[in-house]
């Protein structure tokens, strides 16, 4: 079997593949790259789909500098092309989903159920910000065992591409929340990830889902996830939110937008001990007023959370598909062949109303 391998590697090293790399803010380009040949604990990925999400465009806009020449992306389903040879119970052939944060396992955040912080702070966003990314034809998946999960035939490949990131960020807000039965919850920003805020609080019971954002097209979107009252974005929000509570303000405000203001409304829609759990990715200084943090004394909690990754957690989030508890398919707006991946960027960049997540078909299955 080794000698397979490394006759497979010799047949690789001189393959080249296109990926979609960061070269400077705001440029980027699909360049030719060498195939990567996998370490003993990784795995190489032929990359079926992938998609761009809210963090990449981040990457791009220079929030997160990443070395010029890297391959962004962290989203992908594929089949595995080839195996580290201490990669174990995985074989040749199988399609996969990656987990878009890589843990390694092993580490103390690892092991304390923290892997997206697998060594270190963002330590297990390694995929297009440490390492070559998945917006190229073949991805090398780090600690594959922890980080590679098959798909069972039941599930297409699309179904399961918003798992790893959008789907498991936005249930991650809701869960962080600590949304129970009956809450009253409510969700800034309905974006992709926002949507699935909306999506994960309706999973774990809440009774009324208020959602805002500044377009109506994404209020009657969020209704076919579970909202169940749309607020546009304006001066009186924190007013109509109270009032759809009598008053009494929400048991959790989930923060999908990434704005200081967005925050600070936020922080006025909770009850006492409520708490804001926040998911936009902030890149100016946050600052709470004094009466919204009610001097201090309000028994209030602020979560964050980084994208929680990891083959137990992919394999919750397939059996919710499989169980048809959910259904991302109204997220995938826009089907573009991998050689387009540029023109999404623009898409996403302008913020053009109707794009909500792009799908780019890098290989056929
Ligand atoms: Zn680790």
């Amino acid at each position: 079997m080794a000698v397979g391998k490394e006759s497979k590697h010799a047949m690789q090293s001189g393959r080249m593949m296109q990926s979609y790399v960061f070269l400077s803010p705001g440029v980027t380009s699909l360049e030719t790259k060498r195939i990567p040949t996998p370490g003993p604990l990784e795995a190489l990925v032929k990359v079926e789909l992938t998609s761009i999400s809210a963090n990449d465009l981040n990457i791009v806009r220079g929030v997160f500098p990443v070395t010029s020449g890297l391959t962004l992306g962290h989203e992908a389903v594929g089949v595995i092309e080839e195996l580290g040879e201490l990669v174990s119970e995985y074989e040749v052939g199988q399609r996969v989903l990656v987990s878009a944060t890589s843990s390694c396992g092993q580490c103390s955040p690892c092991l304390s159920g923290n892997g997206a912080h697998c060594r270190g702070m963002l330590g297990g966003w390694r995929l297009g910000r440490t390492t070559d990314g998945a917006q190229a034809e073949f991805l090398r998946v780090p600690y594959a065992e922890v980080n590679l999960t098959p798909l069972p035939d039941s599930i297409s490949s699309e179904a399961a591409l918003l798992l790893p990131e959008t789907a498991s960020i936005g249930f991650a807000a809701a869960e962080r929340g600590g949304v129970e039965l009956g809450d009253n919850v409510a969700v800034f920003g309905q974006g992709a990830v926002g949507l699935c805020a909306t999506l994960g609080a309706k999973l774990r019971g809440a009774a009324q889902i208020i959602v805002v954002d500044k377009l109506s097209s994404r209020l009657d979107l969020a209704s076919k996830f579970g909202a169940t009252t749309g607020i546009l974005s304006g001066p009186s929000l924190v007013k109509q939110i109270l009032k759809l509570t009598r008053g009494a303000g929400v048991d959790v405000a989930i923060e999908a937008h990434g704005e200081p203001r967005t925050f600070e409304s936020a922080m006025k829609v909770i009850r006492p001990a409520g708490t804001v759990s926040c998911i936009g990715v902030f890149t100016s200084a946050l600052t709470i007023a004094e009466q919204s943090f009610n001097s201090g004394l309000g028994n209030h909690t602020v979560v964050n959370t980084l994208c929680p990754g990891g083959k137990a957690r992919m394999e919750r989030l397939i059996r919710l598909v499989e169980s048809k508890r959910i259904d991302l398919a109204p997220l995938v707006t826009h089907r573009l062949p991998f050689n387009e991946i540029a023109s999404a960027y623009e898409m996403l960049m302008e913020g053009q109303e109707d794009v909500v997540k792009i799908v780019l078909q890098v290989s056929e299955p």
